[in-house]
C-alpha cells in the first residue's frame, strides 16, 4: 500500500527546464513513477534530446519549446496541453543563476533572474493550477533554493537570493489559495548540485568544491537524484497531507 502510493501511473507531468540537470533527473524519476511527461524546455534541440532519452528508458515523453517568462506562451501551453489529456503535475524547475559582486550588478541580471526564476513560477502556476482546481486535484512543485533562507561564501548573488526567497513565498502563499481546490502546492530547497548551472563556479575558483564540502555537514554536494527523489515524494499522493512545505534537501547545510 505505501509503495503503491509514490507510483504515478495515469498521469501527466510537465517539467520545466526538464531537458537538462535536476530537470531532466526529475523528468526520469516521475517518468520512471508511471507518469507521462511534457518536457517543458527553452532550447528546442535540448528538449528533443531529453525526449529521445526518455523515450530509450521506456517512459512516455514529449518534448515542447516554451519560454516560461512569457506569460502568453504559458497559458496557451496549458490550454493546448489540457484540452489533449489532463495535466496532473507541474514542476516549476526553470532557472538561471548569473554570478555578479553586489554593485557592479547590470540591471538586467536582476529583471531576467527574477522573471525565470520567479515571475514563471507564478505564471505557471496560475495557469496550469487554473486547470487542475476545475477538476479537483493537482500537485505542483516549485524548485526553490536553499539560498532562498541563507547567504551563502564565497558567492552571493543577491538577484538569485532574492528569487529564490520570492519563489518560497508564492508556494506557501499559492498552496493556501489552492487548499480548498484539492490542488496542494510545495517546493524542494536543495544545496548545491553539480551541472552546468553551477560548473563555472568550480571552475572559476579552484578552492571552490573543497570550501563547499568543508561548509556542509554531510561533507559533499548533493547528486540529481536526491533531488529527484523529494520531488517525486511530494508530488506523489505519498505527501496527500503536505501543501505549502519547502523540503530542504541540503545535505544539513542550513542546518549548522
Ligand atoms: P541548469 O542550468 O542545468 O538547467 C536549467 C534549466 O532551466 C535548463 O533546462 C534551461 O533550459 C531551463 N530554462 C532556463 N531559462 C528558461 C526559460 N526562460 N524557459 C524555459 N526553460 C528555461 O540548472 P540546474 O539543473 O542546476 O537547476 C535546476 C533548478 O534547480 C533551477 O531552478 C535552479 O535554480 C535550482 N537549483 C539548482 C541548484 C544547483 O546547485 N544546481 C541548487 C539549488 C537550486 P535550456 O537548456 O533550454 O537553457
Amino acid at each position: 500500500m505505501y509503495l503503491e502510493k509514490f507510483r504515478l501511473d495515469g498521469r501527466r507531468a510537465v517539467v520545466t527546464g526538464g531537458g537538462r540537470g535536476i530537470g531532466l533527473e526529475i523528468s526520469k524519476a516521475v517518468g520512471e513513477a508511471g507518469a507521462s511527461v511534457v518536457i517543458a524546455e527553452l532550447d528546442r534541440d535540448t528538449g528533443c534530446a531529453a525526449e529521445d532519452r526518455l523515450k530509450s528508458l521506456g517512459i512516455d515523453a514529449m518534448a515542447r519549446q516554451i519560454d516560461v517568462t512569457q506569460p502568453d506562451a504559458v497559458a496557451e501551453l496549458a490550454r493546448e496541453l489540457n484540452e489533449e489529456c489532463a495535466v496532473d503535475i507541474l514542476v516549476n524547475n526553470a532557472g538561471i543563476a548569473i554570478v555578479t559582486d553586489f554593485l557592479d550588478t547590470p540591471d538586467d541580471v536582476w529583471t531576467r533572474t527574477m522573471q525565470v526564476n520567479s515571475d514563471a513560477a507564478f505564471w505557471c502556476g496560475r495557469e496550469f493550477g487554473r486547470h487542475m482546481a476545475k477538476r479537483g486535484a493537482g500537485s505542483i512543485v516549485n524548485i526553490g533554493s536553499m539560498c532562498g533562507y541563507v547567504v551563502t561564501k564565497p558567492h552571493n548573488p543577491i538577484p538569485y537570493m532574492a528569487s529564490k526567497g520570492a519563489m518560497h513565498m508564492t508556494t506557501k502563499a499559492m498552496a493556501c489559495a489552492l487548499a480548498k481546490t484539492g490542488v496542494r502546492v510545495n517546493a524542494v530547497a536543495p544545496g548545491y548540485v553539480e551541472t552546468e548551472m553551477t560548473r563555472p563556479l568550480r571552475d572559476s575558483n579552484p578552492d571552490w568544491l573543497a570550501c563547499w564540502e568543508e561548509m556542509t555537514p554531510m561533507g559533499r554536494l548533493a547528486h540529481t537524484h536526491e533531488i529527484a527523489s523529494a520531488v517525486l515524494f511530494l508530488a506523489s499522493d505519498a505527501a496527500s497531507y503536505c501543501t505549502g512545505t519547502i523540503l530542504t534537501v541540503d545535505g544539513g547545510y542550513t542546518s549548522w
